[in-house]
């Protein structure tokens, strides 16, 4: 049996057919390579903000259905182009929607998880010596019906297939060199990393390093799929590897530095002081499909029994979140709900900060220093983040960095977008 090695190109390396036909060129080399290629595409440049928006002029609430119907299209077009332009070199190619493959997700709209992957059709081709070109991003439920995976989706469909067909590695092209110690639009000389552990790429994702989807590093993790981010326009170049943190070396306390602007943070003011009332307003966010991430709750007033509880949620949910929580005002009888928006979280990411004292005085300290105030702190075993205000995130990331010890001599070549997740 021959390796398989999973590729996916994301929506700025397939930005027109030009650039189709170069992602043609850098199949062909890894099928020449020897091994079997699956490759993973998104929609072309920014043809699913493009849809997106239209939904949005016709309806502010669109259904999840007819919104997943829609945004599916995108990945349509890109397969079959991908697949004509390796035909059109020579080599035997064929694009799949989800549906034909059979990547069946949750019965959930918009956001749907992939549950399992049927892999017959997929090797029975590759046997026959095809490139598979499969449709990103999107899905099908047990009853025939589209889904997708929620925003920048598709590099999870790549690292479910690459697990599904016990894929020798995952390989994820897009327009920069691979994971950087920071966003290099915001800090011109951060550095490249060579490696980097599932653990800390998780936590990076999740604290707003638009490099890869965060369900995508998760479920790397779980199926141990040696995952690579790479430059799509320098193939020679390996870019980053993200491994298991049992088999790297650590030698640096900090790894990485994240911002996140897309969060608000909801302060529910005076709650009464007794059992029940976090899993009340909990509980009742998460039936929404409203995920929460810093949580905070305050030392109790002795005198009103009261203490506050604040958080933040993906700016996206944040009026439906008010609109819930003014639901249970009665129920909580509770104060007033604040509302800012106008927050970053900032965070710092290293799995070399375990038992090694000191990281976290030295962030509050650098944050002192720049006068920055910090609204919220929230810690894991290897992530500091601190909630600031918005306009205070970029001098902070740059702070940190530097404090971190981060910054490489070269100034990182970024052309045009960051991939977009
Ligand atoms: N086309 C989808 C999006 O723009 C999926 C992806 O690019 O990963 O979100
Ligand atoms: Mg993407």
């Amino acid at each position: 049996m021959k390796r398989i090695i999973v590729q996916k190109f994301g929506g700025t390396s397939v930005a027109d057919t030009d650039k189709i036909k170069n992602v043609a060129k850098t199949v062909i080399k890894e099928k020449n390579n020897g091994n079997d290629v699956v490759v993973v595409v998104s929609a072309m440049g920014h043809t699913t903000d493009y849809l997106v928006k239209m939904a949005k002029d016709i309806s502010k609430v669109p259904s999840g259905r007819e919104m997943d119907m829609l945004l599916s299209t995108g990945e349509g077009v890109s397969i079959a182009l991908l697949a004509m332009a390796i035909q059109a070199e020579g080599y035997e190619a064929v694009s799949f929607n989800a549906m034909q493959i059979g990547i069946l997700t949750e019965n959930v709209h918009t956001k749907a998880r992939i549950v399992k992957i049927e892999t017959e059709k997929i090797k029975k081709n590759l046997n026959e010596g095809k490139v598979v070109v499969v449709a990103g991003f999107q899905g099908v439920t047990e009853n025939g019906e589209i889904t997708t995976l929620g925003r920048g989706g598709s590099d999870t469909s790549a690292v479910a297939l690459a697990a599904a067909l016990n894929a020798e590695r995952c390989d994820i092209y897009t327009d920069v060199e691979g994971v950087y110690t920071t966003d290099p639009r915001v800090v011109p000389n951060a550095s490249k990393l060579d490696n980097i552990s599932y653990e800390e790429m998780l936590e990076l994702a999740h604290a707003g390093a638009n490099v890869l989807h965060p369900r995508s590093v998760e479920t790397a993790k779980l199926n141990s799929v040696p995952l690579r981010v790479r430059s799509s326009f320098k193939t020679d170049n390996l870019g980053t590897l993200i491994l298991g943190v049992d088999k790297m070396e650590i030698d640096r306390p900090v790894t990485g530095v994240a911002e996140d602007s897309s969060q608000t943070r909801i302060v529910v003011c005076e709650v009464p002081d007794r059992p029940g009332i976090a899993a009340i307003i909990f509980t009742k966010l998460a039936k929404q499909n409203i995920s929460v991430d810093m949580i905070i709750q305050s030392y109790a007033r002795k005198a009103s029994h009261t203490n506050d509880i604040a958080f933040t949620v993906d700016s996206v949910d944040a009026d439906k979140t008010i609109e819930t929580l003014n639901s249970l005002k009665e129920e909580l009888q509770c104060g007033e709900i604040q509302v800012d928006k106008d927050i970053a979280k900032v965070s710092i990411v290293g799995a070399g900060m375990i038992d090694r004292p000191g990281i976290a005085s030295a962030m509050f300290d650098t944050l002192a220093r720049l006068g920055v105030n910090i609204k919220m702190i929230s810690t894991s075993e290897i992530k500091i983040s601190c909630l600031v205000d918005r306009e205070d995130a970029a001098k902070a990331v740059k702070a940190l960095h530097e404090e971190f010890d981060l910054s490489s001599d070269v100034v990182a070549d970024v052309k045009g977008d960051l991939p977009q997740v």
